[in-house]
């Protein structure tokens, strides 16, 4: 079914950070592509209403901490003064010109956007229904479903009241509540929530596991915890929301917990308990392709599905719902489309909590070796003892190395602190290129920088780490 030049038609649905690259990737490769979203501005969630806007809201929120506590320096700022219209406005700023770049460069490489709901008709055909409810019919030759995920809504906090916000909700900024719950304590409750907190709400967290940030090692969750005890007015564990009511006063919740004061009224409540796939109500059922009952699409290594025309990759493809992921697993199906040998076989694919401090690690965790039995040897190495980390007050860092003791490859890394998202670039190369704890502690890391205690953490596997003295053990 190739067009009339010859080229193979290729239809991507879903413009996020899965979708787009893969149309990238298969018009620089020449094929026939068009991409279509739903969403008047390409890039997906991570994009609209996800990765970015929240890092947007997470530097000012940073600014404003950063200005409180420069007073411990010497340095006296006013308390800072929030317009929020303007914030708004450099948050829908920022998302406007990426997006308008994706456009662009949709343009540029003869990628053909189309505004509009897609689904399947078969494993060839699928249909396009446009904003203004006309529809057309499109024909393909391979199909890379790239559809995301969406905030999880359980039916017993879905009042239909607007003070009870997902993710996308939150990321509106409507106003400042005074008091906001947040009901789960995984990424994106800690990140809004401690962006809110920033802003001057009294935020309260309820997780319902006996950790928040429970997929991460304890020693790096932490130092964060330490410094949203000091921002948020509780974090609550073992904790159960029992119910939401909506009264003209706020919305009131019912907790269970140990020591947990019930029922308590909230102006606004965050919602942040997982996401669901997409997978389900797009046609798939009239492929070869099979969707699981939660709502994903069962891909194998080289992101097909069993129909042999379609593939899926991102959210929608299975955990864990991270958009770099996706990025990657677009230039795979493409490859395969391609007809190369090209298979999803990262070992490291890094996790970043972008909270202050953030958290990141990448590889093997220590829980994991842990839990799996697999012999490693960890060496870690506190900011305490960096130089970068006392210049800019910023100590309770830690860095963390996991090696393989015989052979000394490094397994996975694990860092907390300013910068611990960028710093652990460095541990995915090394995971993915069979470093070993040599490769890094004698490769030169510039001075004064954080990056240095990923060099001093690999010394620590078979020396002394320079600023480190830990006795030998008789
Ligand atoms: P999550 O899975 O990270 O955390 C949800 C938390 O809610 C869990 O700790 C869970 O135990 C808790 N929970 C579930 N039901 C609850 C209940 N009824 N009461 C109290 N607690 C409850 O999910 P998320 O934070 O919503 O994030 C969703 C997805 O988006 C994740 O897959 C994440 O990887 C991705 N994401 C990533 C980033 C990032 O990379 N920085 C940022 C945002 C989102």
């Amino acid at each position: 079914m190739a067009d009339s030049s010859g080229k193979k038609k290729l239809l991507v649905l879903g413009g996020g950070p899965g979708g787009y690259p893969a149309a990238f990737e298969a018009a620089d490769h020449g094929m026939d592509v068009t991409l279509v979203d739903q969403d008047p501005q390409p890039g997906g969630v991570c994009l609209n209403r996800g990765c970015i806007p929240s890092k947007a809201l997470l530097h000012v929120a940073k600014l404003i901490t950063e200005s409180r506590e420069a007073s411990h320096l010497g340095v006296t700022f006013e308390e800072p003064k929030i317009d929020l219209d303007k914030l708004r406005g450099f948050k829908n700023g920022v998302v406007g010109k990426l997006t308008g770049g994706i456009r662009e460069l949709c343009r540029a490489r003869g990628v053909k956007l189309i505004q509009a709901r897609g689904s399947l008709l078969n494993s060839t055909t699928a249909e396009l229904k446009h904003a203004d409810g006309k529809t057309e019919k499109l024909s393909f030759d391979y199909c890379i479903v790239a559809v995301g995920s969406r905030p999880a809504m359980p039916p017993m906090f879905n009042l239909g009241d607007p003070r009870i916000m997902d993710s996308t909700g939150a990321l509106e900024l409507a106003d400042i509540p005074k008091k906001l719950l947040v009901i789960g304590g995984g990424i994106i409750g800690l990140e809004l929530g401690q962006a809110y907190a920033c802003f001057g709400s009294k935020v309260t967290v309820v997780e319902m596991l006996p950790a928040i940030c429970a997929g991460a090692d304890r020693d790096l969750v932490n130092p964060l915890q330490k410094r949203l005890a000091t921002q948020f007015a509780g974090i609550h564990v073992n904790t159960k929301v029992k119910s939401l009511k909506a009264t003209p006063e706020g919305i009131v919740a019912e907790l269970e917990g140990e020591g947990v004061e019930s029922p308590q009224t909230f102006d606004r409540v965050l919602l942040s308990v997982g996401r669901v796939p997409n997978g389900k109500g797009i046609g798939l059922e009239t492929t070869k392709a099979k969707v699981t009952d939660r709502g994903f699409v069962e891909v194998n290594k080289k992101m097909q599905t069993a129909d042999p025309n379609i593939f899926a990759i991102g959210d929608v493809a299975g955990e864990p719902m991270l958009a770099h992921k996706a990025t990657r697993e677009a230039k795979v199906a493409v490859e395969v489309i391609l007809g190369e040998p090209a298979e999803f076989d990262n070992l490291a694919i890094p996790s970043v909590i972008y909270t202050d401090p953030e958290v990141a690690w990448c590889g093997l965790t220590e829980t994991q070796a842990k839990e799996q039995g697999i012999e490693v040897n960890v060496v870690r190495f506190p900011w305490a003892a960096s130089g970068r980390a006392q210049a800019i007050g910023r100590t309770e860092g830690l860095t963390k190395v996991l090696f393989e003791p015989k052979t000394e490859r490094i397994l996975g890394m694990g860092i907390v602190g300013p910068g611990a998202g960028e710093l652990i670039a460095e541990g995915v190369l090394a995971v993915e290129t069979a470093a070993v704890a040599r490769d890094l502690a004698e490769s030169i890391h510039a001075h004064p920088t954080l990056s240095e205690t990923i060099m001093e953490s690999a010394e620590g596997a078979f020396a002394q780490a320079t600023h480190i003295y830990r006795p030998k053990r008789k």
